[in-house]
């Protein structure tokens, strides 16, 4: 008895600690996720910028680490991070970014979706703000989990960054992954975090924006129903709502997207059962 209690809260300490390590792994392409070493942390934490937006910065087997969110129309090459140690001197630290080539897609929707009207035109430029706004917020938080569970069960496509044709008209890469589920299956939360917005939008038909802290935000869309208003907090679990077909799509699926410093990163890169 007295044996147990003396391993058990080790080991409890330990499996702490490689939790909170958990990093998502370093895919330095457009759409990906580069995991830049800033550091040792017993030095003071890092303060890191990527073009002006703030970057997620977390520690890992004894380093700080930049998790910087890659844009989808990032060129290939050298870039930068801009890094502060808590003195008023800020270094750089240069990343290389590799060249991906995301497949082509081809949808056939109805014709509102690829040429709305003035009206329609209008509602879709003001929720563009709200959804942007969402997806660019700054919250501190004490911790962030980066590996986490897909918020449906269902057949995960690797849709995401695919070059998309609504009706044989280019429109912007696909910013998520389509998750297939039936109408009404519960979408739980995958993390921690702070419902930023809801809405029934034009493309993205009824949609939660959350907020995990340190710019990392999750966003789900094409919802039959939403279970949770903006500002509530949430746990990691719990139901936002249901999965539906509501907005541009071609039949029940969830998109689920991923943000790290206001890119969509390829969600495939947090999901924990992810290779
Ligand atoms: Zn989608």
């Amino acid at each position: 008895m007295t044996r147990r209690r003396s391993w058990l809260p080790g080991v409890l300490l330990l499996a702490a600690a490689v939790h909170a390590a958990e990093l998502p792994p370093h895919r330095a392409h457009p759409g990906g996720i580069a995991v830049i070493p800033l550091g040792p942390t017993d030095g003071p934490q890092p303060q890191a910028t990527f073009g002006d937006t703030p970057v997620l910065v977390a520690p890992s087997d004894g380093q700080w680490h930049a998790v910087v969110g890659i844009p989808l129309s990032q060129p290939p090459g050298s870039v930068q991070l801009s890094v502060s140690d808590g003195n008023n001197a800020s270094r750089t630290v240069p990343f290389e970014v590799g060249d991906y080539s995301y497949r082509e897609q081809r949808l056939t929707v109805s014709k509102s979706f690829v040429d709305p009207d003035p009206d329609e035109i209008a509602r879709i430029v003001a929720e563009r703000k709200i959804i942007d706004a969402a997806l660019k917020s700054w919250r501190t938080s004490d911790t962030v989990v980066l590996q986490i569970p897909a918020p449906v069960s269902g057949r995960k496509s690797s849709s995401f960054g695919l070059r998309r044709y609504f009706n044989d008209q280019p429109r912007s890469p696909h910013s998520g992954m389509d998750i297939a589920a039936i109408t009404g299956t519960a979408i739980r939360l995958p993390a921690d975090g702070t419902v930023s917005a809801t809405g029934d939008f034009f493309f993205n038909g009824k949609t939660v924006i959350v907020d995990h802290g340190l710019g990392f935000i999750s966003l789900y869309c094409h919802l039959s129903t939403i279970a949770v208003e903006a500002g509530q907090q949430l746990a990691a679990g719990e139901k936002i709502g249901e999965v539906g077909a509501t907005g541009r799509v071609t039949g029940p699926h969830l998109h689920f997207a991923t943000y790290l410093n206001g890119n969509a990163v390829d969600p495939a890169l947090l999901l924990a059962e992810s290779p």
